[in-house]
């Protein structure tokens, strides 16, 4: 197969995890007789500097004109005072929106060999935990009309959550799809006992539900939701919500494995395109020092291979490297114990390199 990526080095650490995962995608070329065509696309900092714009038109047309995005992250405090529309993380928002991207995957898994880095009880990580949180991207509070107002206390804000049949069934589908892929359940995260908005979002995954009848369902409120997420992590598989749940529920999770440095994520919209992300950002504090756990980045790209090209032995051989090099105890800083050793970046993603 033949496939162009569109490369978003960012800034800070970025593109030093985006060169470790180009490697790995080189090594899937040869082990598998593809060919990727790597395309660099500035935007974030690095094209503020540049243009004076976080995402230049010709930025956002290169991930257009791309079969999937690689992002390694983007921001850092050098643009920190510019206004908001200038802002490097401008060009993320600006990204989904261009390429339709609204609906956000972010596996969260415990790699055995890590089970020691989880904050959580050894007895509540017994069985291990694989979770996939679906989030609603493009809707919902952080897109709904808001404002300010002078009221009879003085100064008011509001923020408005709308979501419709067609954004809910979407986000859900994907959920649906996924989970009979996977271990075929899906619990819908929503708040139905207060808000209209969850209501809603509830009848349409009952509806949803309906057209899967393999997939096992619940509905959890989010504050129950926030809660099993803690004492009982493993009974989840699929979990399915709405934009701010989501981001909330998802950065909970992600502790639960660790390390920000081993989580990826997709964004996905129609069609087969998507643009993959480690979930931390550009940590400006160990940039340029080599330091960096490339996983999260080298996770991100099995994600495209499986999710956006249809490639899932491709995707596991990466998987299962990065299962075999964490077993063998090699570990970047983040990931090491106290006085145990670590290695850098390039190291890790040259073991990652060996294994595969
Ligand atoms: P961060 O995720 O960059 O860093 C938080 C902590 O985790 C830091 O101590 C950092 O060193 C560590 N860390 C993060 N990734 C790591 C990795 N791969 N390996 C080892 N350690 C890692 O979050 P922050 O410090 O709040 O944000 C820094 C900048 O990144 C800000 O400008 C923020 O706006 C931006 N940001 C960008 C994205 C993105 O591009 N998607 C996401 C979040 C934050």
């Amino acid at each position: 197969m033949h496939k162009t990526i569109a490369l978003i080095k960012g800034d800070g650490i970025g593109p030093e995890i985006v060169d470790s995962a180009v490697e790995v995608l080189h090594v899937i070329e040869k082990k598998y007789g593809h060919s990727f065509d790597f395309v660099e696309v500035a935007a974030g900092g690095n094209a503020i500097d540049l243009t004076g714009e976080p995402l230049p038109k010709e930025s956002m047309d290169a991930c257009l004109n791309s079969d999937s995005v690689l992002l390694g992250a983007v921001g850092g405090p050098k643009w920190d005072t510019l206004p908001g529309h200038l802002r490097p993380e401008r060009a993320l928002l600006g990204i989904r929106k261009g390429m339709g991207l609204y609906a956000n995957l972010r596996p969260v898994k415990l790699f055995p060999a890590l089970k020691g880095a989880s904050p959580l009880r050894a007895d509540l990580i017994d069985k291990g935990f694989d979770i996939l949180i679906v989030r609603e991207l493009t809707g919902g509070i952080y897109f709904g009309e808001r404002g300010r107002s002078q009221g009879p206390d003085g100064e008011e804000a509001f923020d408005t959550e709308k979501y419709s049949v067609k954004e809910i069934r979407r986000i859900g589908k994907i959920a649906f799809d996924t989970a009979m892929l996977r271990g075929k359940k899906v619990c819908s995260v929503d708040k139905a006992n207060v808000l209209e908005s969850s209501r809603l979002w509830r009848e349409v995954m009952h509806e949803l539900a309906k057209e899967y009848p393999d997939v096992e369902y619940k509905d959890v409120l989010v504050d129950n939701a926030a809660m099993q997420l803690i004492s009982n992590p493993s009974q989840f598989d699929v979990i399915v919500t709405s934009n701010m749940f989501g981001d909330i529920l998802s950065d909970e999770a992600s502790q639960l494995t660790g390390s920000i440095g081993m989580l990826a994520s997709a964004s996905l919209g129609e069609g087969t395109r998507g643009m993959y992300e480690p979930i931390h950002g550009s940590a400006p504090d160990i940039a340029g020092t080599n330091a960096a756990n490339p996983i999260a980045t080298i996770l991100s790209v099995a994600m495209m291979l499986r999710l956006s090209f249809g490639m899932e032995e491709e995707a596991d051989c990466i998987e299962a490297a990065v299962s075999k090099v964490l077993e063998k105890g090699t570990r970047t800083r983040d990931i090491a114990k106290g006085s145990d050793s670590f290695v850098s970046c390039t190291e890790m993603t040259e073991s990652i390199v060996a294994e595969m």
